[in-house]
């Protein structure tokens, strides 16, 4: 067992935790990064098989003004390479190429359901409306890359004359906070309809995340050798600059009245700040509060409460293929990023109702009705379908291909089987109708060209990183958020009634991904050194 001893400690080594890192390091700082894992990149990164490069997280990245000018700012100089969507229902596929293709999209719609042109087109009217927000909060990278003091130039060059146009884009956007699914119910009684646009997001995304997604499709890029060279690039940057980071050490215990964390094989690591970059609830649950002053103690136990009574946000099941065919092959079908719906009926409400059930009655629901219920699921879903080597060919071997396919996840319906005993039975069950699928539909006989296979479920997700419910961005939509939610608060996301705990990451602000997770890790470093100061 050791202690050691550091000015800055922060845990957790996904987006956040080595955002933070680097800054602080960068800045001269003694600072230590704990991870529990043995690599870096938390949700974001990729693996190797047989040659094979496979994203585990995100397919594309978006950069919301927040990913590439932290590359810039980091000075790491990546190949990011363009990252086209593809959208495709039944047999019909376009291709997203501009804020035109949003139009296409539209008549694709008219297409399939003709009977409700008119509701299409009010819909895309609010659509075209949120498009032209979500351009102008993304008109600029994000000012927090900025030193405003030394930049006077910038200050008033380019901030105060966008701040205006940014303050009432974000007073709009904001209004649109509802679910997209209740929008869109309002705008159409087609079920069906209402599904194909929303049933890919996350269950009651706010309307203006959801469909200012058109946007995101068009932010999209992916860099050279997979998204894993983000995370990469930004550790060799904190051990350039000093920086020290210890992977396998899982910390399950804080003391903030000694300012002390300890592992799980009861090594310590004192601080005199700590940025908490993992699952916020198990912060919570880890901490030992009781010796601080009785008012902090009482602000803790209530956001202890808030937080742990909240859920994390959907889950994915991924399906990894090997494909003996070439990439030429996929090619002709869609771009490298793909979302497609192989039935325009829509999982509709009873796929839903009848989740939830099977999950309350688990124990007394025969498998056959699960297997029932799994197979409506699987054919009238969206699967986002991501083809590394269409974005880079050097990540598949000459003449075959690697596809990621995913579904969103019930984490609850996966952890029942799993209690149950039948967890490695029921993936390759889901595996063979996301096969069986594609085969009938996108990817004609596609089953017979499989070299390997293997997935990841929301059980895998939460055992990795420790995300609550396999979260893969936060928490739900579907209760009170229980963190910032305003982009003019951004910076206020990261403090915590825990002395000199900050924390960072997609559990410190919503909505969250990517681009959040590096904002509140910039955040976060930039108010501990303030406080230095
Ligand atoms: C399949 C998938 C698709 C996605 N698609 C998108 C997308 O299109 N756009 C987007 O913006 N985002 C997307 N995301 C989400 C995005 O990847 C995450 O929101 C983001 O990477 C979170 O970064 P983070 O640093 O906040 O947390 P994490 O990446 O979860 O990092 C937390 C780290 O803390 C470590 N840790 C946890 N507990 C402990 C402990 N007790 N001790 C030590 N270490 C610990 C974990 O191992 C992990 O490395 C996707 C994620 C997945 C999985």
């Amino acid at each position: 067992m050791t202690t050691t001893s550091h000015e800055f400690i922060i845990v957790g080594a996904g987006m956040a935790g080595l955002t933070a890192t680097a800054y602080l390091s960068r800045a001269g700082h003694d600072v230590l990064l704990i991870e529990k894992n043995e690599t870096c990149g938390g949700l974001l990164g990729s693996i190797q098989k047989d040659g094979f490069v496979f994203d585990t997280g995100p397919r594309s990245i978006e950069n919301s003004g927040a990913v590439r000018p932290l590359l810039n700012d980091l000075e790491i100089s990546l190949e990011l390479l363009k990252s086209p969507v593809s959208i495709g229902i039944e047999d019909k596929i376009l291709h997203f190429t501009s804020n035109e293709s949003i139009y296409e999209y539209q008549s694709l719609l008219e297409k399939l359901y003709p009977d409700n042109k008119e509701e299409i087109a009010a819909i895309f009217l609010l659509i075209k409306n949120i498009l032209k927000d979500m351009v102008i909060l993304n008109e600029i990278d994000n000012p927090i890359f900025k030193d405003m003091k030394k930049d006077i130039g910038y200050l008033f060059k380019e901030l105060f004359p966008y701040l205006g146009k940014f303050l009432l884009a974000n007073r709009r956007i904001n209004r649109r906070k509802d679910p997209v699914e209740d929008t869109l119910k309002k705008m159409t009684s087609n079920q069906s309809l209402v599904d194909i646009m929303t049933q890919h997001f996350f269950k009651s995304t706010p309307t203006f995340f959801a469909l200012g997604y058109f946007h995101t499709y068009l932010d999209y890029f992916y860099p050279k050798g997979g998204t894993r060279k983000i995370p990469e690039a930004i550790v060799q940057k904190i051990i350039n600059w000093g920086g020290s980071i210890l992977y396998g050490t899982e910390i399950h215990e804080i003391i903030p009245s000694e300012n002390k964390l300890a592992d799980i094989d009861g090594n310590t690591f004192s601080y005199e700040k700590l940025i908490w970059c993992a699952d916020l609830k198990s912060l919570y649950r880890f901490l030992k509060f009781r010796d601080l002053e009785e008012k902090v103690s009482r602000k803790i136990s209530i956001q202890k409460d808030k937080l742990l009574s909240n859920r994390g946000g959907d889950s994915v099941f991924s399906l990894f293929l090997g494909i003996d065919e070439p990439l030429e092959k996929f090619q002709s079908i869609s771009n490298g990023h793909f979302f497609y719906t192989p039935s325009k009926k829509g999982l509709g409400e009873s796929t839903w109702t009848t989740l939830k059930t099977i999950i309350k009655n688990f124990e007394t629901t025969p498998k056959e009705a699960i297997m029932n219920w799994l197979d409506e699921y699987c054919q009238l879903n969206t699967y986002e379908i991501s083809i590394p080597g269409l974005r880079d060919p050097t990540l598949s071997p000459k003449e075959k291909t690697g596809l990621i396919v995913s579904i969103l996840f019930e984490y609850d319906l996966m952890k029942k089987v799993q209690e149950g005993g039948w967890y490695e039975e029921f993936k390759i069950e889901v595996e063979n109708r996301m096969v069986e699928i594609l085969s009938k539909s996108v990817y004609p006989r596609i089953k017979d060209k499989i070299l390997f296979r293997f997935s990841l479920t929301p059980i895998s997700i939460s055992n990795r990183v420790g995300s609550s419910e396999g979260a893969i961005t936060g928490w739900t939509f579907e209760n009170p958020i229980p963190v910032v939610q305003d982009i003019l608060n951004m910076t206020k996301s990261v403090k915590t009634p825990i002395p000199n705990i900050l924390q960072a990451g997609q559990w410190s602000y919503s909505p969250s991904g990517v681009p959040i997770a590096i904002l509140t890790g910039l955040a976060a470093a930039k108010n501990v050194m303030k406080n230095k100061k």
